[in-house]
Formats: structure tokens, C-alpha cells, sequence
């Protein structure tokens, strides 16, 4: 079977301060369906937008935002444990570092955890751990700590589910004539060196560390596929149906 890895940010997962349920139940209906197709892994944020539903601290503050993960975390993954329990689909925390890709037998530990949750049918959800840790120890994204999950887990494509439809020649939230790329084979050093622009108050990454992403992908022969998350309609018709409509898709295939 194909294996994917799957991430979805904060944006899709909260609302208003509250976890998004509605949003969040079509995202575990449509990886159920997924599961028939492909070996899935899931790459969450939300730890700290979860956590600040129960308690209302300065994310901005670095110990405020570690205590917000540290009590967000069980509250995300008993939010996808309550929905994934209507499907009978059993999931694992995976907590991970960026250490934990620093070496092969790193690397080996991780694959062979993954591949002994797929086989014993568990859908791994992965979330950086950075509650202890300090920044030389984070990826400080999901997008970025997906693609190694992807890379090492053996996926042929992560699929980045984000607040926008794709990826554009420019910002497509301050510009109404911008245009989004179907497909991407390369993409210029000086776009990866931009700053920031991420459009959530959770939020840590914006389209740039999604094309970090996406480089890091394209540098191992993967593909990346970036669609919206909050109608999950492209990815569908992209994963289930074979069809690309909307969506961005970064791959050296037709090189
Ligand atoms: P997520 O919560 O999915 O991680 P982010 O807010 O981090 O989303 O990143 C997506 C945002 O990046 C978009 O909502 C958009 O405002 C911004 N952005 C900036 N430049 C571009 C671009 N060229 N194409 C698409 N999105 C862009």
C-alpha cells in the first residue's frame, strides 16, 4: 500500500479560542477513508491552541507557550480519541525532536515504530515536542518536522493541509490577482528566504516553511501535495479520486 503523512495546522483545528469539532470531525472522517487506500500517518498541531482554550496565558512568553503545549497536548489527543473512537481506529502520540533525526540509528528507531503502528493498524499522530526542549532541539514548525516524518517514514507524498488553497505568486490574502501554481518542480532560493508570514494567531510558519517543506521533499524525490484543510474537497479529490484540481503539487516527476 502507498503511505502518506498527513499535517494539518492550528488553523484548521481551533476557532474562536475553541477546538474546531466540526472541522476536526471531517478531518478524522476523511482519513478513515484514506486508511482503505494508504498506510496514513498524521502530523498535528494544536497542542498550544488547544491549551489555551483551558488556560488563558502570553503564548507569546517562552515558558507561558511550553506550559500551553504541556496542557494542550491530551487535550488535542483526546479530542481526536473521542472521534476517532466513532470509527473504532486506535491512534499513538508520537512526540518527536529534531534530535530525533540527527543519526541513522535515530532514524531506524523511528521507521520501525511507525511501521509497527501501521501494521497493528494504529494511526500514529506526531506533534513536535517542544515543552522541555530548547530551540536548537525543534524544527519550531510542523511543516518542516513533516517532511522528516514523511522522508523517514517512507511516504511517497505528504500532504500539507493548510488555511490557504495552494501555493501563489504572491501573497493571495493581500493580492487579488494572484495565481496559484499547479504545479512546482523548483522553487527559487530567495523565496525560501523569506520572512514569516503565517496568518494565525497559532500559527508558527506560514508559506514559508511550507516550501522549506516542499524543497526538503524534492531534495529526497518525494512529493508534496498543498491544498486547504478547512474544505477538505481538493485533497479528496486529489487522494480518493486520482484527480488534481485544486491544490498545489510539488514534484520533480515530470522533470
Ligand atoms: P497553516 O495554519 O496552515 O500552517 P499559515 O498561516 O502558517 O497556515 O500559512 C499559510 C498562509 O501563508 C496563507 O494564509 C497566506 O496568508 C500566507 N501566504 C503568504 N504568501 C503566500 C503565497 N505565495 N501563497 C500562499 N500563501 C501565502
Amino acid at each position: 500500500m502507498k503511505r502518506i503523512t498527513l499535517k494539518v495546522g492550528s488553523g484548521v483545528l481551533t476557532e474562536n479560542n475553541a477546538v474546531a469539532k466540526q472541522r476536526m470531525l471531517n478531518l478524522v472522517s476523511f482519513i478513515v477513508k484514506l486508511q482503505s487506500l494508504y498506510d496514513v500517518i498524521l502530523v498535528s498541531s494544536g497542542a498550544v491552541s488547544s491549551g489555551y482554550t483551558a488556560l488563558k496565558l502570553d503564548r507569546k512568553k517562552h515558558i507561558s507557550k511550553k506550559v500551553l503545549a504541556a496542557v494542550g497536548q491530551p487535550i488535542l489527543m483526546s479530542n481526536y480519541k473521542a472521534l476517532f473512537d466513532i470509527y473504532d481506529v486506535d491512534t499513538s502520540q508520537v512526540l518527536m525532536t529534531e534530535e530525533d533525526f540527527d543519526s541513522a540509528a535515530h532514524i531506524e528507531i523511528f521507521r520501525q515504530i511507525i511501521d509497527s503502528q501501521i501494521e497493528n493498524n494504529i494511526l500514529p499522530i506526531v506533534n513536535e515536542n517542544d515543552i522541555t526542549t530548547i530551540s536548537e532541539q525543534v524544527f519550531g514548525d510542523n511543516d518542516q518536522l513533516s517532511a522528516h516524518v514523511a522522508h523517514h517514514s517512507g511516504s511517497d507524498v505528504l500532504v500539507i493541509l493548510s488555511d490557504i488553497d495552494g501555493y501563489y505568486d504572491k501573497n493571495p490574502n493581500e493580492h487579488d490577482d494572484a495565481v496559484m501554481y499547479k504545479l512546482v518542480s523548483s522553487i527559487p532560493q530567495a523565496e525560501l528566504e523569506k520572512p514569516d508570514t503565517s496568518t494565525h494567531e497559532f500559527a508558527t510558519g506560514g508559506i514559508v516553511t511550507k516550501l522549506k517543506a516542499a524543497q526538503f521533499m524534492l531534495d529526497q524525490g518525494r512529493e508534496m501535495f498543498l491544498c486547504n484543510g478547512y474544505d477538505l474537497s481538493s485533497a479528496k479529490e486529489y487522494l480518493i479520486d486520482g484527480q488534481h484540481g485544486k491544490g498545489t503539487l510539488f514534484s520533480c516527476a515530470n522533470n
